[in-house]
């Protein structure tokens, strides 16, 4: 255990990865906000209270509740709905969302703005919409937050998303004198922290990501705070080689540079940037991905520098959610169990759906679908497949006879509306 002024850190080392759990004690938290004397409000009004009928009345379900106290089942004639222990709004979602709703409620004759989406599902951001918020980026919005800064008055609220905003954004909006009110979730934090760290101590993060994503674009930007902070952003796998191979002396700067042109900080030189590294990821992405990742990495460090030199060059740290985790864990337990078919609910734009999916269609069919609407019929169905980028519609998906449906959702999907596609199953199915 190390301690110093501002913070504990717990370092260990398995199976040759480092690992680094940083902690900040409430009293020190608050006494950098106070230090930072900014009109950011990251606790909410105190009117939980208040809300909470419009909340149920927006998102609850009494069937879901009640599908829950039945070991997770439902039995509709000779269909049985199979409900994943894990599915649903996280607590980041949930603090995200009582925020936005306690802020109308604070302010109900001041203009309220989102910098984006505030989770990736389209009824919570459309209810928002409804409640007068208006969003400067997304549901809808032009994709250039940046281009919207201008409509902000000091006499305005902004909401900042669960997933952060980067950080050029939030000095412009900052200068605006709004009030700011920050739904950004603690577990996005605890990465930006380490990637913070890594540039502090010199280390290149290598986020495993989506880069157009929210959260990656405002995790990528704490890097670049300090002087010689770099990150470089990897998607898949197959990019991952493409940097054990640059770290191998394998590829050469040029077609490394033209393949993360548009995701790797400015300047990033390889040959500089890639000798001390630290791996991070975005919250929401498939857990076993980021873990080969940074065993890839770290093996070809290990084969460039030598076993000896790994403590030095190489640092790893899960930054995986234990919400999306327990969700990963909760879908693979259901799909595994011998359910015909897989339903995961949740926005298209939702990366940890998408996730849910991917796991599930190694096991059986899985369609993911926004939401009850995507169910045309017994015979057709729209939805997003693994993978895929395309919202498709396919034909046949709801065998004939007995059969088990598994049923997930999204981090960011309301009961509401795992609800209504339970409800659209049961009566495609005829019961
Ligand atoms: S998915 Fe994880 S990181 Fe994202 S809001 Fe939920 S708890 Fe927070």
């Amino acid at each position: 255990m190390i301690r110093d002024s501002s913070a504990f850190s717990l370092r260990m080392t398995i199976n040759g990865s480092r690992f680094e759990l940083d902690f900040e004690s409430e009293i020190q938290y608050t006494k950098r906000l106070m230090e930072q004397k900014e009109t950011i409000n990251r606790r909410g009004f105190g009117l939980k209270q208040e809300i909470l009928p419009l909340l149920a009345e927006n998102y609850h379900s009494s069937l879901i509740d009640q599908i829950k106290a039945s070991h997770y089942e439902l039995q509709a004639g000779s269909l049985t709905i199979c409900l994943a222990e894990e599915f649903g709004f996280c607590y980041g979602v949930d603090r995200a969302v009582d925020l936005a709703y306690e802020t109308r409620k604070r302010f109900p004759d001041r203009k309220i703005y989102l910098t984006s989406e505030i989770i990736h599902n389209p009824r919570v951001n459309s209810k928002l919409h409804e409640l007068g918020i208006e969003f400067l980026k997304g549901n809808g919005k032009s994709e250039d937050a940046k281009a919207s800064l201008d409509l902000i008055s000091k006499n305005d609220v902004v909401l900042i998303p669960a997933f952060g905003t980067p950080t050029d954004e939030l000095e412009v909006l900052k200068s605006k004198g709004a009030l700011l009110v920050d739904t950004t979730c603690g577990s996005v934090v605890a990465v930006w922290r380490r990637v913070e760290r890594y540039a502090e101590d010199g280390f290149t993060a290598v986020i495993h990501g989506k880069f157009d994503h929210e959260e990656t674009q405002a995790t990528s930007s704490r890097a670049t705070q300090y002087p010689n902070g770099r990150f470089i952003v990897v998607r898949d796998k197959a990019q991952t080689q493409k940097i054990c191979d640059f770290i191998l002396g394998k590829l050469d700067s040029k077609p490394f540079l033209k393949e993360f042109k548009d995701t790797a900080s400015p300047g990033f030189d390889p040959e500089r940037d890639l000798q001390k590294v630290g791996c991070a990821n975005q919250t929401t992405m498939l857990s076993s991905d980021s873990l080969e990742i940074a065993e890839m990495i770290q093996s070809a460090i290990r084969a460039r520098y030598g076993t000896e030199e790994v403590p030095n060059r190489f640092r790893h740290f899960d930054t995986i959610c234990s919400a999306t985790q327990d969700r990963q864990d909760a879908v693979l337990k259901l799909a595994r169990s011998g359910v015909n078919l897989m339903m995961v609910v949740g926005g298209y734009n939702s990366s940890n759906t998408g996730h849910l999916c991917e796991i599930s269609s190694e096991f059986c069919p899985a369609f993911h679908v926004q939401d009850a609407e995507e169910i045309i019929s017994r015979d057709a169905i729209r939805h997003k497949p693994a993978g895929s980028s395309k919202v498709i519609t396919s034909q046949s998906w709801l065998p004939e006879g007995p059969i088990r449906i598994g049923v997930t959702a999204g981090a960011s999907t309301p009961n509401r509306v795992i609800e209504e596609v339970i409800l659209k199953i049961i009566s495609c199915a005829g019961f």
